[in-house]
């Protein structure tokens, strides 16, 4: 019979520092919290080796009395709680009186504290969770920890230990998590006595922010508040702009009551908000703080405290949701073009080079009149492309190229009265207007544009020169006009007068048949034919244009691609993507000058008519200022 013992005091240390620290970095989270539980106002690390040689760390709290330094290395010895009902109420970061008692375990420690009340100061040093006598020493208020030789004793972490440039980040991430809260706190990073971090103390977390991560974030932030009904979740902070985006979450910081978290609901939150204004894969960059009764929320679920349960977590979800989607729609989210000072190498959507299309460089250049009646978006798929004409290698002209389909007039300062414009068609199924265009009104300067490389439109607004991608800017068009369709259950249809037959793979056919009240909704209705195929009875009037053994049959690879497979609502916007997209003029589609106008005006009536469905942004501003700065007028 195996006998039952009580584990020895250092055998728990030693299992206690397996869950809390796994590296340096957890160390020096773990210091620089109590450093702020100790209500320092300046905190200094510094490591060696990545903090496997050397971790000190130096604050100016309130220290600890000599005949307590004992007990704070003691294990399940706090000074921040007192019994289980203060679990319910931690306003500190520490609570479990563990972190001490575990890095004094596997390391070689030293503490110097001086009490404020206290004459002069004490140290105390544990070598491998043995401790020395106390003595007595000068020192100001205040504590220092110093940490040499983490993992000696316990050779299999000390393994695991990566390289210095590897720890070294860990490090630095530990301490800007605690940081970026603490505005009002001064900190100070150093490896091997370079200064990797000069954090001074500031007014606002927006100076913080950008202190920490550099102007690209700094310059991004949108300032986002609220408050839930009943006045006792507060959420503030910071969301990127959507053209500052990231291959990864990393940069998306969640504090609730001044402590670093990772909620996956919350992020996931975050991704729902950004959905359309950012590209599949990015993702956007965040600095939000929860401030919720600590009686709400229980921090005791993971000894690292990174992970929390919320009384009522969804609450948090959907408040988190609606406000950054409520500060999304009255922010005008237009991709401005950076200022030349802006590094060039980073990866944001407004510095990436546009992708090339052979077709495009060589197009001709089609001028805006204006909008006239009789427009023909967007059935364009039957027109002929227009071929492609030698191109201008100079810059572009400011008049029509002599090739060009010849213009009456200008169109920037005709005095032409043109019709005035006439939303997009987007019913093709009415039969398109013959009569040529009546008297009209003049144009407004808004929706003048020229169309270049047969795939941008150039307009210009009070703010400067305005470059319209024309495919993601009607994609947006479309896929707004056909989702309030949806929403208010108003999809027009077309009943083909000879049903359609589509065959399919024989796992497809399943999978339409079950989806077929989802697709009708979309206004694609079939019925099953036997075996695999299925007909196409009717499918929206709006893609009257497409073909609608094509439409179902992108439908069905989405579905086959389980692609908002989890819920209904985001298998419907798939496909209204989709559908947007398989209908939108695409670039090389030649716009008639009453489009080009149309498409322009039409961007105004959109709710976020600066990026496209699926993320891309849809125009690009140069500011005038900019361009004055660049023609160095200014
Ligand atoms: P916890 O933070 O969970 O209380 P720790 O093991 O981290 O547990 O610390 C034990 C105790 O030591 C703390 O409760 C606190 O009283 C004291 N202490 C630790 N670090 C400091 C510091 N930098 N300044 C003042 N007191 C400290
Ligand atoms: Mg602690």
């Amino acid at each position: 019979m195996p006998e039952i013992r009580q584990l020895s005091p250092s055998v728990i240390n030693k299992i206690a520092a397996g869950e809390v620290i796994e590296r340096p970095a957890s160390v020096v989270k773990e210091l620089v919290e109590n450093s702020v539980d100790a209500g320092a106002t300046r905190i200094d690390v510094t490591v060696e080796q990545g903090g496997g040689q050397l971790i000190r760390i130096t604050d100016n709290g309130c220290g600890i009395r000599p005949e307590q330094l004992l007990l704070a290395v003691a294990s399940h010895a706090t000074s921040k709680i007192a019994d289980a009902d203060d679990l319910f109420r931690v306003t500190t970061f520490g609570f479990r009186g563990e972190a001490l008692a575990s890095i004094a375990e596997i390391s070689l420690m030293r503490i110097v504290s001086r009490a404020a009340e206290s004459e002069t100061g004490a140290e105390l040093e544990v070598h491998g969770g043995a401790a020395e006598p106390i003595a007595p020493c000068g020192c100001p208020v205040g504590t220092t920890i110093e940490v040499r030789n983490l993992f000696f004793n316990t050779p299999v972490r000390r393994k695991f230990l990566r390289s210095t440039q590897t720890e070294l980040g860990h490090v630095t991430e530990a301490l800007l998590r605690v940081a970026l809260p603490q505005p009002r706190v001064h900190f100070t990073l150093r490896h091997n006595d370079r200064i990797v971090h000069d954090l001074p103390p500031v007014e606002s977390w927006r100076e913080r922010i950008l202190n920490c991560f550099g102007p690209e974030v700094g310059e991004s932030l949108i300032w986002v508040e609220s408050r839930d009904d009943s006045d006792t979740v507060l959420l503030s902070g910071y969301v990127g702009d959507p053209s500052c985006s990231r291959a990864n979450n990393r940069l998306q910081y969640l504090f609730l009551n001044g402590r670093y978290i990772r909620d996956r609901a919350l992020q996931h939150a975050l991704g729902e908000a950004y959905r359309g204004l950012m590209l599949q894969g990015r993702f956007p960059v965040a600095f939000l703080r929860l401030e919720l009764p600590p009686d709400s929320v229980d921090v005791n679920v993971h000894p690292t405290k990174l992970e929390v349960r919320f009384q009522d977590g969804s609450r948090v979800y959907s408040q988190t949701l609606s406000t950054l989607r409520n500060k999304f729609l009255t922010t005008d989210l237009t991709a401005r073009v950076k200022p030349l000072t802006t590094n060039s190498a980073d990866d944001d959507a407004t510095s990436r080079p546009a992708e090339r299309q052979t077709l495009a460089a060589d197009s001709p250049v089609a001028w805006a009149r204006g909008p006239a009646q009789g427009s023909v978006f967007p059935p364009r798929r039957s027109e002929p492309a227009t071929p492609p004409r030698p191109a201008d290698s100079a810059a572009y002209r400011l008049s029509a190229p002599p090739e060009a389909p010849r213009q009456p007039s200008l169109p920037w300062s005709s005095e032409r009265p043109v019709a005035p414009a006439q939303p997009l068609p987007l019913a093709a199924s009415a039969p398109p207007p013959a009569a040529p265009p009546g008297p009209a009104t003049a144009i407004h300067a808004r929706h003048r544009g020229l169309q270049i490389h047969n795939r941008y439109l150039v307009s210009e607004s009070d703010e400067g020169l305005v470059v319209i991608d024309q495919h993601a800017l009607h994609e947006r068009v479309l896929y707004e006009q056909l989702r309030d369709k949806i929403l208010s259950g108003e999809m027009e249809r077309q009943r083909l007068l000879v049903p359609e037959p589509v065959t399919l793979a024989p796992a497809e056919a399943g999978v339409v048949l079950d989806q077929r009240e989802t697709l009708a909704e979309l206004g694609i209705e079939i019925e099953p034919f036997g075996g695999d195929t299925v007909l196409v009875v009717a499918y929206p009037a709006l893609l009257a244009n497409l073909n609608p053994g094509e439409v179902l049959r992108q439908a069905v690879e989405l579905l086959m691609s389980g692609v908002g497979a989890a819920d209904r609502r985001g298998l419907i916007d798939e496909l209204l993507h989709m559908m947007a997209c398989k209908a939108a003029v695409k670039a090389g589609d030649r716009l008639s000058p009453d489009e080009v106008a149309a498409l322009l005006e039409h961007r105004e009536l959109c709710q976020d008519a600066h990026h496209c469905p699926h993320g891309r942004p849809t125009a690009l501003i140069f500011t005038r200022e900019e361009l004055d700065k660049r023609f160095k007028r200014i």
